[in-house]
């Protein structure tokens, strides 16, 4: 019989039941320390006192009115988001994936309005923008499509790193590129700052407008607010999601003027996007994650953290193989099977996340302790022992 939630998921046997920081409660009593932080999602960790008093303030005054009227909490985050990056305007949503569905209209519609025929989107293998009928397009994987046919058209799929095949593809008649500046999903594969520079003026070369998916890389997750920032570049459209509402649903394209310039009244919408609710949490995360003081630590903590897993990866060479990513977007790329470090984890109370490339992530809150950081390392230091031992 099917279980009465739809089995997409394979789940963990852990229910947590409440969260402070960097820690998770299991019904047991057992504490857990979360260095998923939900997938990327809870950047202040968890039960943050200023999000939660955000949440609460505004959920005692009003949750929703639709996008039928003004809403000055979506218009502070806005304004925020302008502010502090290259774009000029903001849609929200409620997640990556409707953001993915809104940068790809967004890009067509641009060509439209120009009156060209360029539909066509590169993308990369490896890549991840949501589970919808664009983003699993987009992917382009058997593992994403295969059965969901037919897909929709319009996105030529290069191998991620071959230069050589997108100067071959990249033309006057290519509508836009969209790229994560780190891979996540795919194994925290980081896109070197001279290839996004590469990529910026190829698409300067072709007119093509460049779409960077910073849904998981982004809000501060790399040491800069958003992770193209390292390459000193920027792009024309941008999907955020994730980080951005410290775990209340909440995403967003941001985009140049330019690049926004079909998307007049009527073109788009959403009934939920950009509610009270999650634009009060969204402009409290961002006045956090915004200040410089803020990332400039995220920096310390991710240095620390990453010579602590050097040294884990020296300890245990029959497990792991390397460290890689940037910021605190971190992967350990396994010599075992990633499941049974993330599996040995829970043995330790240690939550980590899977990738694909046999990598185990680690996206912890970006208010981690050092002191967290290193307990996680030596919860992970247990784990790794543990397999060390199987695999001697
Ligand atoms: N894009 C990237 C890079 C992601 O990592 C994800 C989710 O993991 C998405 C898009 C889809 O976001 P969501 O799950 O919020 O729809």
């Amino acid at each position: 019989m099917i279980p009465s939630i739809l089995p997409t998921y394979n789940r963990a046997p852990l229910t947590f039941v409440s969260g402070e920081g960097s820690w998770l409660v299991e019904a047991d009593g057992r504490r857990f320390l979360d260095l998923g932080a939900g997938i990327a999602v809870n950047a202040l960790g968890h039960a943050h006192p200023a999000l939660v008093k955000a949440l609460n303030a505004q959920a005692s005054a009003l949750w929703h009115v639709s996008n039928l009227y003004n809403i000055p909490a979506q218009q502070r985050l806005a304004d925020a988001l302008v502010d502090k990056t290259f774009a000029d305007t903001v849609f929200f949503t409620n997640s990556g994936t409707e953001a993915c569905e809104l940068a790809v209209k967004m890009a067509r519609k641009y060509w439209y309005e120009k009156g060209e025929d360029r539909t066509e989107i590169i993308t990369f293998t490896g890549s991840f923008h949501g589970r919808s009928s664009a983003g699993i397009a987009a992917a382009g994987s058997e593992k994403m499509t295969k059965g969901f046919g037919p897909l929709l058209p319009g996105f030529t799929h290069l191998e991620f790193g071959d230069h050589d095949a997108l100067t071959a593809a990249a033309s006057d008649k290519i509508a836009a590129i969209m790229v994560e500046p780190v891979q996540g999903e795919g194994g925290i594969r980081p896109l070197p700052d001279a290839c996004l520079k590469g990529l910026r003026d190829l698409c300067d070369q072709h007119g093509i407008l460049m779409i960077l998916d910073e849904v998981q890389c982004g809000m501060g997750r790399t040491g800069k607010l958003f992770a193209h920032e390292w390459a000193g570049v920027s792009p024309d459209i941008m999907m955020v999601a994730k980080g951005i509402g410290g775990g209340f649903p909440l995403g967003a394209v941001l985009a140049t003027e330019g690049a926004a310039s079909g998307m007049t009244a009527g073109t788009h919408g959403s009934t939920y996007g950009g509610n009270p609710l999650a634009c009060a949490v969204g402009t409290a995360v961002m006045d956090i994650v915004g200040d410089e003081a803020f990332l400039s630590d995220v920096n310390r903590k991710a240095g620390l953290l990453r010579q602590k897993l050097e040294g884990l990866v020296a300890a245990y060479p029959d497990v792991f193989e390397e460290v890689r990513g940037s910021g605190l977007m971190l992967g350990l790329k396994c010599k075992v099977a990633n499941s049974d470090v993330v599996s040995a984890g829970f043995a330790q109370s240690i939550l980590t996340v899977p990738a694909a490339d046999n990598v185990v992530r680690l996206l912890p809150a970006l208010n981690i302790s050092d002191g967290d950081i290193a307990e996680a390392v030596d919860r992970l230091d247990l784990a790794a022992r543990q397999l060390q031992g199987e695999n001697a």
